[in-house]
């Protein structure tokens, strides 16, 4: 396969295991985000399909080739795989320019016509080619630490957390302009990242891994609507939780009945529902969808968005607390009743 394979790798520092058995393929051209926790194992699996690590068990190929095999010994050295790394303090030589720095990776690489002063250009960084790195901005800096990445022609690239200084704004602007440069050089690309929003923004295949495991990888759309577990779907942000027993391979709850499928007839489940998925109904009679009462015991304005807590009759003489999210400006108050409906695309069974 053209591109990164790992194969079968566990890892471990002294005692403490890191990889617990993973194995994945990257394609020259696809973009792929390993996303998880802080301490999953990410920073690791770069550094040994990077070559910085010895392996300990398994294999890893690039176009092909074998570049590091634990069975014998075989490691070919970070400098000698053709791989491109970034880390997240983008490391440019302080006393180099910025065109300096470009230039640097193209040392002694396989030279494949690339034009400094162009690439600065074209990422809008030309007035600054003569510049040097601490005179810039955090997203300036990003882009010259890409470009010089990108200047010797890598085979893959593993990019480790590389928006994580930038502050909100200008993280979206550079993200767009690191995606385009990414798809141009057509790399086999590996980015590690523990932002959810990231990894939907970038990917087109998200890993997602938990404790040195790969708990599910497919299209961010998949990762989103269909999340393998409750640990994936809560990466996207807190949910609500009721608990549900299946029967008849459905479970009904207080606010509707759910498909349980796959799920065992008298088994104890957990339903998830993302704080978007409970919408709060306009009270003019227009909107026929089925709804439920809910009493509101607060809300507050986050900004783009309004923050509910909830509460619904659990059938009996008790309460269920639901917490939801509104877009825009929706401040009922304390005690009012409103009426919600629930979006199924967002709700999902998990056994308990
Ligand atoms: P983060 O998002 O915080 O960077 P990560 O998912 O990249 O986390 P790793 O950096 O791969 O996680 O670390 C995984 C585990 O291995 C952590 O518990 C870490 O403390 C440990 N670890 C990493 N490198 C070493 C090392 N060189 N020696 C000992 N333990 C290490």
């Amino acid at each position: 396969m053209n591109g990164l394979s790992l194969e079968g790798i566990i890892h471990a520092f002294g005692e403490q295991p890191v990889i617990a058995g993973m194995s994945l393929d990257v394609a020259r051209g696809e973009l792929a985000c390993l996303l998880g926790p802080s301490g999953c194992g990410k920073t690791t699996l770069l550094r040994l399909a990077a070559g910085l690590e010895h392996l300990q068990r398994g294999r890893i190929m690039i176009d092909g080739e074998v570049v590091a095999n634990a069975a014998d010994g075989h490691h070919v050295p970070p400098e000698r795989r053709r791989v491109g790394l970034m880390f997240q303090d983008y490391a440019l030589f302080p006393h180099l320019t910025l065109a300096e720095n470009v230039r640097f990776g193209l040392k002694g690489a396989s030279f494949r016509g690339f034009r400094v002063e162009e690439a600065l250009a074209r990422v809008g960084l030309a007035p600054f080619a003569r510049a040097y790195p601490h005179t810039l901005s955090g997203g300036q800096q990003q882009r010259a630490a890409l470009l010089r990445v990108l200047a010797p022609g890598p085979r893959v690239l593993l990019l480790d957390e590389p928006f994580s200084d930038l502050d909100v704004n200008r993280r979206i602007q550079v993200r767009e302009a690191t995606l385009d440069l990414l798809k141009e050089a057509g790399a086999a690309t590996l980015m590690v990242t523990h932002d959810s929003e990231e990894a939907m923004f970038m990917a087109d295949r998200i890993l997602v891994m938990n404790a040195g495991r790969m708990v599910q990888s497919g299209s961010p759309f998949d990762i989103y609507f269909h999340p393998a577990d409750a640990f994936v779907a809560e990466l996207f942000g807190p949910v609500n939780r009721l608990p549900g027993l299946v029967r008849d391979r459905v479970v009904d709850t207080p606010i509707g009945r759910f498909d349980a499928p796959g799920l065992t007839d008298a088994s104890r489940v957990e339903i998830l529902i993302r704080l978007e998925g409970l919408a709060v109904m306009a009270d003019d009679g227009t909107d026929n969808r089925p709804s439920f009462p809910a009493r509101v015991a607060s809300s507050r304005l986050l900004g783009r968005s309004s923050h509910l807590s909830l509460r619904i009759s659990d059938g009996n003489a008790g309460y269920i607390a639901l917490q939801c999210r509104a877009p825009g400006v929706l401040l009922p108050n304390p005690g009012d009743v409103v009426q919600i409906c629930v979006d199924r695309s967002q709700v999902f069974v998990f056994p308990a």
